[in-house]
């Protein structure tokens, strides 16, 4: 006798990653029926730890972790795993002015520290409370009218410095400085005590031991929730007391709540009845800045260490080495516009590195296009401005039984894994507080 799936729960969650993941783990640890739908064939979402053509496992999505990171720590250390540290560089190659430039690591921090000094100087007032956003300081408000390019021009700094600072801001917003807001370099500053080389080390400085697969079943570990996977949510219709949700197989699941977790810039590709809000849904038409990639490259021999910067007009915002494998390298880019380079075709990602290398010569590449995918639509999240005063607030507040979670609303390390699993598990402890209160 075959039984047909559960058609009901105490909360549906839409996607599996971080958000998604931790709220399920959470509500059913609570004692709540939790069903989780999640279109790809695997959990995770934006991190994708798997075997590489390039000749070993590699990370597709989210990578860089850190300690400064509450919500991830906290995993990290219950799950008891391990962090493993980048490779160091000996050099670094930019470019200013049209012209390649490469010097040592302290020459090259001597000419882009004024630039990430100024637009982080004030963190700690703009955000004095960087894991509780609201209420929003005067000089947060100030600094998210206007763009990074906006206020570097503003600090009276030479046209080298804006450049070198520039591409480094292409590089954290995963696109162009000129759309990203002004306030995100203080907020990420803030929740590193004000200290922007700490921001850097947070981007870049350490990985996960084993892979973010670890991470993604340590979170996972004691979940109830019944996990269907390459399911693909299509509709989502509220009444006063359940919620329908529809996959695009037209079979429907009901629940008293649910958790979205959809990434902003796909948010309006469920149908949601009652709509969401107008503030909702023009927050996730204008969407976020970042539109970029991420590839792996192989290169024939040794290379010695180094890494590369360029502003966003070029197709990679950055390279550098990461492994050594056999007699090759392996390197890791990062390019602002999915839609100007092919992360597929070696001879265009072998093209873009030569902008500061042509020695290297490229075997293989290895990468996946989230920008392109439907399923994220995005790397991840960055805020144009006025998204921190006039959105945020709206796109965490839940509307009756529909509430969104996920690492593009988190109030902290937004865009980050960290900021994921925040407004997951924050989302899961305020259904628990509502549901197990109406039980009582
Ligand atoms: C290339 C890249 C590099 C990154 N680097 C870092 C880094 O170094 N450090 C760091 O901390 N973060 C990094 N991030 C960001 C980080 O990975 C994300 O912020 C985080 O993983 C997002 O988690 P989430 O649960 O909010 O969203 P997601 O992981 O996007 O989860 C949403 C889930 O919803 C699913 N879904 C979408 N539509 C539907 C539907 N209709 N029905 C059912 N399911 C659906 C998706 O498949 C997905 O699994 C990076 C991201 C990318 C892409």
């Amino acid at each position: 006798m075959t039984h047909s799936p559960t058609t009901t729960a105490d909360v549906v969650v839409i996607g599996g990653g971080f958000a998604g993941i931790s709220a399920a783990r959470d509500l059913s640890r609570a004692g709540l029926e939790v069903i989780l739908l999640e279109a790809r064939d695997r959990l995770g979402g934006r991190t994708w730890y798997r075997d590489s053509p390039l000749g070993r496992p590699l990370e597709l999505g989210g990578t860089f972790v850190h300690w400064i990171q509450p919500h991830l720590w906290a995993e990290m250390v219950a799950h008891d795993l391990e962090l493993e540290p980048s490779p160091g560089v000996d050099e670094v190659y930019w470019i200013m002015g049209g012209k390649v430039h490469s010097d040592s690591v302290e020459e090259y921090s001597a000419l882009v520290s004024p630039g990430m000094a100024g637009l982080t100087e004030g963190a700690r007032d703009a955000f004095p409370m960087p894991h509780q956003l609201f209420p929003m300081s005067e000089s947060a408000l100030a600094a998210d009218a206007l763009s990074v390019t906006d206020r570097l021009d503003q600090l009276g700094l030479t046209a080298e410095q804006i450049e070198v600072a520039r591409s480094r801001w292409a590089l954290s917003f995963n696109g162009s400085p000129e759309e990203g807001s002004a306030a995100q370099p203080l907020r990420l500053a803030a929740l590193c005590g004000g200290n922007w080389q700490l921001v850097s080390e947070a981007n870049r400085a350490y990985t996960v031991a084993g892979g973010t697969g670890r991470l993604v079943e340590a979170v996972h570990e004691g979940s109830t929730a019944d996990i269907r996977l390459s399911t693909t949510v299509t509709a989502v219709k509220a009444s006063e007391h359940q919620v329908k949700v529809t996959t695009s197989d037209g079979a429907t699941v009901t629940a008293r709540h649910v958790v979205v977790t959809l990434p902003l810039d796909i948010l309006n590709t469920i149908e949601f009845d009652p709509p969401l809000s107008e503030g909702k849904q023009t927050a996730a038409e204008r969407g976020q800045v970042s539109s970029g990639v991420k590839v792996w490259m192989r290169a024939k021999g040794r290379i010695r260490p180094f890494i590369a910067f360029a502003p966003d007009e070029y197709p990679l915002t950055m390279a550098g080495t990461e492994y050594e494998i056999g007699d090759d390298t392996i390197l890791l880019g990062f390019g602002p516009h999915s839609d100007k380079l092919d992360v597929t075709d070696v001879k265009a990602v072998e093209a873009a590195l030569h902008q500061w290398r042509p020695d290297i010569e490229l075997i293989a590449v290895d990468a996946h296009d989230w920008t392109a995918d439907p399923l994220s639509g995005e790397t991840w999240a960055m805020p144009r401005p006025g998204h921190l005063s006039t959105e945020i607030a709206e796109l965490q507040r839940p509307e009756g039984r529909v509430r969104l979670a996920g690492s593009d609303y988190a109030h902290g390390w937004a865009g980050y894994i960290d900021g994921a699993l925040e407004s997951g598990r924050r989302a899961a402890r305020h259904l628990i507080d509502e549901l197990t209160r109406v039980a009582r």
